[in-house]
């Protein structure tokens, strides 16, 4: 391998793509090659995220793809309507997209090259050609199983509108007014502008298929009843794992010489499958390692995703709650229980940094399940 062979990172999504912008940022000696399969960086999705998920450099990295900030959004519930006075973003993907080809040198990237095999000093593209790498990461997204891993799912389809005169102000969450059918239902708003919506049908369900047509028409129903009259312009559908359990030696063996960053190292909440301030974080601390090694890299990607798994036990607890002691059509009083907490604690809930006495507060108060099956659920 030639000493001047590239750090190669298979796949130009969320995590690859914010990992390739930190390292030409801040490691700009470092030779660097993001491939991706697609046509463009990012696919075609919106990411969303709170205020405080993603501070500091993290937050910079983000900001640079341009994400639309509402300074609060609400939460409905049948008996509880709340505004919450946090931030919330969103970004497309097309922002990512702009930055990597503005930031990155176009020697730096590779457009519609699909990698076939990946190996720690070096990757075959579909087209049989082979490149040597001085280390190698697989960032290829959510496609295909994740061994050892007991999901469930958050699956939903989204429409974006041009409903102009819409008139919502403020993204709604959750609105779980909605029939409860398929599991925890609820739609989610988000006002891009006084004339563009994007709103999406979302189910918190053990199966991960999804019937996008019945979907969709719930969806215009929705938007029926709220009187926000408008013309799809565009759709997006999503089935995000949501983790209940598993063993993570399983999921990424500690034998495996290959690096892994995003949902294919299993960089997700475990409660919402969203990966966004985990891509940033992981990005902004790659780009500050000493060595960039082949080696090196692979072994620290694994040991951030056992910390991430470690951190992760009262999240897959609380899921397994939501799944397993409460019936489908009553998940909802989970999540409406859970919006009686404080604003702060709801914060720390979705950033991933829960204290002990949140975790206290999250499990007192009249239980929204059975309780026997709670104790079941608790203590197997
Ligand atoms: C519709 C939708 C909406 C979502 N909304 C949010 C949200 O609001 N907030 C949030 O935090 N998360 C959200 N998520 C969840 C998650 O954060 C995203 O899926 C995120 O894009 C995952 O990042 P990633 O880098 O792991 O994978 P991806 O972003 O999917 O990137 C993987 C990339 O690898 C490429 N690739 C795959 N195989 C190969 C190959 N063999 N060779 C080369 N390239 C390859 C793919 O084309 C893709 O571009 C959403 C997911 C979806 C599907």
């Amino acid at each position: 391998m030639s000493s001047n062979a590239p750090l190669i990172i298979v796949g130009g999504g969320l995590a690859g793509s914010l990992a390739a912008l930190a390292i030409a940022e801040r490691r700009p000696d470092v030779p660097l090659l993001l491939i991706e399969a697609e046509a463009s960086f990012g696919g075609n999705h919106v990411w969303s995220y709170f205020d405080g998920d993603v501070e500091g450099d993290e937050d910079s990295l983000v900001k640079a793809m341009n994400p639309i900030r509402w300074p609060s959004h609400t939460v409905r519930f049948p008996g509880r309507n709340r505004a919450l006075g946090f931030g919330y973003n969103s970004v497309h993907s097309d922002g990512l997209d702009a930055l990597v080809r503005e930031r990155l040198a176009p020697t730096q990237w590779k457009l519609g090259a699909a990698a076939t095999a990946l190996a720690p000093d070096g990757v075959t593209l579909h087209d049989g050609t082979r490149i040597a790498a001085s280390a190698v990461i697989d960032a290829r997204g959510p496609d295909g199983p994740m061994p050892g891993l007991e999901l469930a799912w958050q699956k939903f389809v989204g429409v974006e509108y041009d409903a102009p005169g819409h008139g919502l102000a403020a993204p709604i969450i959750m609105d779980a007014t909605v029939d409860q059918t398929d599991g925890y239902r609820f739609v989610y708003s988000l006002p891009f502008s006084p004339s563009r919506l994007l709103v999406e049908d979302t189910y918190y369900t053990d199966g991960a298929a999804l019937d996008t047509a019945a979907l969709g028409e719930r969806i215009a129903d929705y938007v029926a009843a709220q009187g926000w009259a408008g013309r799809p312009v565009s759709q997006e559908t999503g089935v995000l794992p949501i983790l209940l359990g598993g063993d993570p030696d399983t999921f990424w063996p500690a034998t495996d010489p290959v690096a892994r960053l995003g949902l294919k190292g299993g960089f997700f909440h475990p409660t919402t499958g969203y990966s966004l301030p985990q891509a940033a974080a992981n990005a902004i601390a790659l780009a500050t390692l000493a060595d960039l090694g082949g080696s090196s890299i692979a072994a620290w990607t694994r040991t951030r995703f056992v910390d991430h798994w470690r951190g992760g036990g009262f999240y897959r607890l609380l899921n397994r709650l939501l799944f397993r002691a409460a019936l489908p059509e009553e998940r909802f009083k989970v999540f409406t229980h859970f919006y009686r907490l404080d604003e702060a604690l709801v914060s720390r809930f979705y950033a991933g940094r829960l204290t002990t006495g949140d975790k206290f507060r999250i499990l007192t108060g009249k239980p929204p399940v059975p309780i026997s099956k709670a104790l079941r659920v608790m203590f197997s």
